[in-house]
């Protein structure tokens, strides 16, 4: 019986098909897999690195991105959809937390004068 390897696509080495990890077209080892890639938070599909379009603490496919996430203006975290808030004035997207302190400055300031 002849045994089905893959060709890993980071590494080129060879290996038994039942240790292949799957990343969108790509076969990789389960050594280059923990190195290289990483799953979508969101719908758990797998991705290389350089594709991840979450922060520092979410990862997100290119697709779950577009279709429920913003980036804030202000701090760059990534955020869902509707936890983002539009600022109307300038059509800047914020999260919850820099549109808060956003609004804080200014009232503090309207206290001030
Ligand atoms: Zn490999
Ligand atoms: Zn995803
Ligand atoms: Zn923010």
């Amino acid at each position: 019986m002849i045994k089905k390897t893959f060709k890993c696509a980071e590494c080129g080495e060879r290996f038994a098909h039942n240790g292949a990890v799957r990343c969108g077209n790509d076969l990789l080892c389960s050594i280059c897999a923990k190195e290289f890639t990483v799953c979508c938070g969101e719908c758990g599909v797998r991705i290389h690195e350089e594709e991840d379009y979450g922060d520092f603490d979410k990862t997100l496919c290119e697709k779950c991105y577009d279709e429920s996430y913003v980036s804030c203006r202000r701090c760059g975290a990534v955020v869902k959809s509707q936890d983002a808030v539009l600022r109307e004035a300038d059509e800047q997207i914020f999260c919850k937390d820099c549109f808060q302190m956003d609004s804080e400055k200014w009232s503090f300031q309207t206290d001030i004068s």
